[in-house]
């Protein structure tokens, strides 16, 4: 949604306190659209309730006004990839939505994202969800102090390409902290061993945005939304980690989204 400013911080014991806050309100946020992803609901009435959840938590939508993005969520549907506007088309049985969720609190950016199913979703489709997550995943165990970005990028590349998926290029995970993009950049592809050196302390927005088909991708004429070029589905799965000594630590999470999507179902 922008360029990165200013130089690689290496975050304090509070101000990974404060960005925690703000990543698990976005985990509650999340969850809050979580209950009402079902066929029929327009991504602007789940834009509403976002929008309304984080103010009455004392926040601010970290989206909203940001670059001159008008919503809370980026909400991109099928092959659209990220920074999906908020619309009144109905959600369609079998759809894929993306929410990309961002709030600022007392200073401090949280930033997560999740691909969520609307209904029954395709085989193909569900295997698309599932691998880009297990991506995250991966990556997430190379943020660890010593490493480098390109153990990041590598860990989702592999995993992503070994399935025959496409990793996009053009977007990038980032640093997260009194900015919502910082330094260093965090793509989903690379070389182990090259890039940046991790220092515990980092903390780092990993965001994997995979591809059913090929890799490119195509800006829509709203200035905003970014599609895949073969109109096939992306995914895209983000958590804020704080780089660690031994192992990452995850600020953000996906707990409160499955306890509401498992009552969704046994419902
Ligand atoms: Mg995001
Ligand atoms: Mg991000």
């Amino acid at each position: 949604m922008g360029m990165a400013r200013g130089r690689i911080q290496v975050r304090t014991e509070s101000e990974i306190e404060l960005l925690r806050t703000s990543s698990l309100l976005v985990g509650r946020t999340l969850a809050e659209v979580a209950k009402l992803i079902q066929p029929g609901v327009t991504t602007l009435e789940l834009d509403r309730v976002a929008e309304t959840f984080i103010r009455d938590h004392g926040a601010e939508p970290g989206f909203k006004g940001y670059n001159g993005f008008p919503a809370t969520l980026c909400t991109s549907v099928n092959h659209h990839v990220v920074h999906g506007i908020p619309n009144d088309d109905p959600l369609q049985e079998g759809d894929i939505v993306s929410i990309d969720c961002g709030v600022l609190k007392e200073g401090y950016y949280g930033d997560s994202a999740y691909t969520f199913m609307v209904g029954e979703v395709k085989p193909e489709v569900r295997r698309l969800l599932k691998v880009t997550q297990e991506c995250l995943e991966d990556a997430i165990e190379e943020a660890v102090a010593g490493n480098r970005i390109g153990d990041i990028g590598w860990a989702v590349q592999e995993h992503a390409e070994a399935e025959g998926y496409g990793v996009v290029r053009e977007l990038v995970g980032h640093g997260v902290g009194s900015n919502l993009h910082e330094p260093p950049e965090v793509p989903n592809y690379g070389r182990p061993g090259n890039g940046v050196k991790l220092v515990a302390g980092m903390v780092l927005a990993i965001e994997p945005m995979i591809n059913l088909g090929r890799k490119e991708v195509v800006q829509e004429s709203d200035g905003w939304t970014i599609a895949t070029a073969d109109g096939l589905p992306s995914a895209h799965f983000e958590h804020d980690v704080v780089v660690r000594e031994g192992k990452a630590e995850v600020l953000s999470t996906f707990k409160w989204i499955e306890e509401a999507l498992g009552a969704v179902k046994l419902g």
